[in-house]
Order: structure tokens, then sequence, then C-alpha cells
């Protein structure tokens, strides 16, 4: 046991490995979601003119309080070119161009219209409700810094920017391999021995949602030529995924046909449960990961090893997994030898976030696992972590 590799080590290992993809030009249409290979700049000042926060008048701030007379209107779209003279108001809609002459808006809640004139009983600050040219963003200035993901607000920044593409990674092509002979597709009649495989869409909707262009391969049962049929195939991309049979039972093939492939195992087996048996190698520049596979350990393997080496592919500069204080509503046991990864439902108490660890922790209950929206990290150690002990949690999806 004691050779074992730590989580740490292995995640470093893992992270060596994945280098940035190169980069494409996306338009913006296509590029939520999508990551950054480079700074994006802003193409003009935004706002791109000064303009009115409120619907309201532009006036000379100088000439408040009074009367004015209004002498034109400065709508949305339109171009306002005439001089706003002393003593004179534009009417101005949100959005509209400030005339040059007027320093600032009065809201229309402000005023009192009668016929062609306003009467505003208060002083006005001089540039009160108008919004300067370049106060968000000069033209030339960084809008969204490289290797950053494409979020909706970073996506909106770029293209109020003028930018019509972008540099981004590419998207790393995964291929996605289930290994087993008792595995059955969807919906099909189970034959005694038979179980639905279910890793396969489990982790493609993932890696998916990490980014990945995910290649979906049909499962391959533990047979050495029909294995190495599939495992050359998954080999094409950027990634393979494998799970089951990397164990050490006598149908356990999958190490050893890769080796044969020419794949090179960085390592195998790492103390955390569960999912001890996971193996990740590479091929050329092609990442290897093997997942144990129960479900469960899958799951935990791929947010462990491989969803950060998707985002280090993409260029994110901080890929390893954001783990979260929390508060354990239970007692815990730790492990002597391995970090453990408990499936957890949380809630919000007043000002702490609690969490309470599902029943059914075997790693082939993936029902119960569906039923958590976290995974606490109990760190290997003597004793137990007791109730209200503060730990480190990891996001499972939506609660
Ligand atoms: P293995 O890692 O191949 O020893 O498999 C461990 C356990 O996970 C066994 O009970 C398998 O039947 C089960 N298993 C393996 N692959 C899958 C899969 N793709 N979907 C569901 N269960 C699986
Ligand atoms: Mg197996």
């Amino acid at each position: 046991m004691a050779s074992l590799l730590t989580l740490d080590e292995a995640q470093e290992r893992v992270l060596e490995h994945a280098r940035p993809l190169q980069s494409e030009l996306v338009p913006v249409a296509d590029a939520g979601g999508r990551v950054t290979a480079e700074d994006v700049r802003a193409l003009v000042d935004l706002p791109p003119f000064a303009s009115s926060a409120m619907d309201g008048f532009a006036v000379r701030a100088s000439d408040l309080p009074g009367t004015l007379r209004i002498v034109g209107e400065s709508a949305a779209g339109r171009p306002y070119d005439a001089r706003v003279e002393p003593g004179c108001a534009v009417a101005i809609s949100t959005g509209a161009v400030v005339p040059e002459d007027a320093d600032a808006v009065v809201p229309v809640e402000s005023v009192v219209k009668k016929d062609n004139t306003i009467e505003i009983l208060q002083d006005v600050l001089p540039a009160a409700h108008i919004r300067l040219r370049g106060g968000d963003v000069a033209a030339g200035d960084v809008v969204v810094p490289g290797g950053a993901r494409l979020v909706p607000a970073r996506l909106a920044a770029a293209v109020a920017s003028g930018v019509a593409e972008l540099s981004c990674t590419r998207r790393p092509r995964v291929a996605v391999l289930a290994t087993g002979s008792e595995l059955v597709g969807p919906g099909a009649a189970l034959r005694p021995g038979q179980i639905y495989e279910t890793n396969t869409f489990m982790l493609a909707s993932a890696l998916a949602a990490e980014g990945a262009e995910v290649v979906p391969e049909p499962p391959a049962p533990d047979e050495e030529a029909a294995l190495r049929e599939a495992l050359e195939r998954g080999l094409a991309g950027d990634v393979l995924v494998t799970s089951g049979g990397v164990s050490v039972g006598e149908h356990d093939l999958v190490r050893a046909v890769e080796r044969g492939l020419g794949v090179e195992e960085v390592f195998w087996r790492v103390s955390v449960k569960p999912g001890k048996p996971v193996s990740f190698a590479v091929r050329g520049d092609t990442l290897v990961f093997g997942l144990p596979g129960n479900p469960v350990s899958a799951l935990v393997g791929c947010e462990l090893f491989v969803k950060p080496a998707l985002r280090a592919l993409q260029g994110l500069p901080q890929p390893l997994p954001r783990f979260e204080p929390g508060q354990l509503a239970v007692s815990l046991r730790r492990n002597e030898e391995r970090d453990e990864f408990v499936r957890a439902r949380s809630r919000v108490d007043g000002d702490v976030l609690v969490l309470e660890p599902v029943v059914g922790q075997e790693s082939h209950m993936i029902v119960r696992a569906g039923a958590a929206d976290a995974l606490i990290h109990v760190p290997r150690g003597n004793g137990e972590l007791p109730t209200g002990a503060m730990v480190q949690w990891l996001r499972l999806g939506e609660a």
C-alpha cells in the first residue's frame, strides 16, 4: 500500500502531460463555453459614445435649478448633432447620444413638463446619469484574458467590444470506451449475468459538459482481439477514457492490451477510495485514462483526473477540482490508507453549508450516488471526523 501514489502526486503527473491544444478562430456565435487562447482586446470604446443612463432631459448643469426650453430629441440609435444653448434642454432616451454641450441628464421623474418647457427644482451634478465614452473599457484594453472560459458575461463583453471571432483552444476529442463482457445497451432484455452499460453515457455527458468533443465507442468485451481493435480506434483522439478491466482480475486486460499498442503507462493505482485501480498512460500526445468499471468509481475518477486534464488541454490555468468548505452533519470514519470521497447531499442551514452523506456508499451503487450533489473529501488518517467538522467538498452537479 505504501507504494501507491497519493492523489496529489497522481494529479500532478496527469497535468504534466496535459498541455494546451492548439488554437483556432471561432465565431462568437459558436464560442459560448469555449476557452480563450489569448487575451481578447476591445476594438471600440465601450460605450462607443457618451450616452444617457436614463430617460429624461440632457441639460447644462449650470442652468439648474430653473426652467428650460425643450429644443429637440435625442433617441437611441440616431445621431444628434445640434447645439444645446444655455437655457435649453434636449429630450433624451436611455442609450441615446448625449449632445455635445450638455453635461448632465435629469431623469424624467424629476422634471415638471409644461408644453415646450421643463421646470427643474433641484441642482444636478455635472456628469449625472451620463455613461462616459469608454467608461466600461477603452479600445485596445483586454476585455477577456487568455485562458478564460467564455461564460455568458465574458462572451457578451467580447461582442460588446466589437469582437466577431475569437482565438480559442481546440476542443479536446475524447473517445469513451466501456469494457466488460457483461455489458448490454440501454433497454435490452437482460440475460443471466448481464447488466446495463452505464459508464459510456455518464462519462460522455460529463465530458461534453467540460468542453470535450466526445466520441462514444460501442462497449468492448473482455477479449484481447476485440479490445485491441476498440482501443486502437479510441487512441486516434486527444484523450481515450476507458472503464473497466484495469483491476487485478483474470479478465482485466485493458492495460496489457494497451501496452501492446505502444501505450506507455504513467501510473496505475492511486490511494483513493473509490477508484484505486485507476490508470493513466500516454501514446504520443494522446492521454489514456483507465477508470475502474464500478460506476461510482468511474464517476469519482472522472472528477479527480479526467476533467482536470480536459481543463488543462483547453488552457484553463487552474484545472484541478475546486473544493469548497462545508460542515459534516454526521461523523465519518477515516480510512487509514486512502483519501475517501463520500457522496453527500448539501443544504444551506443559516450561514453554513451542511453535508449529509447518502446511505449506500458502495462503489456499484450508482442510484445512491445519483441522489448526491456533493463529494466530501475525507483525508486518509486515523480515527474519525466528528459531527460538525469542517471538510472540503466538490460540487457534483445540481442539488
Ligand atoms: P471491472 O472494473 O471491470 O472489474 O468492473 C467492476 C464492476 O463494475 C463490475 O461489477 C462490472 O460489472 C461493473 N461495470 C464495469 N463496467 C461497467 C459499465 N460500463 N457500466 C456499468 N457497470 C460496469
Ligand atoms: Mg470487468
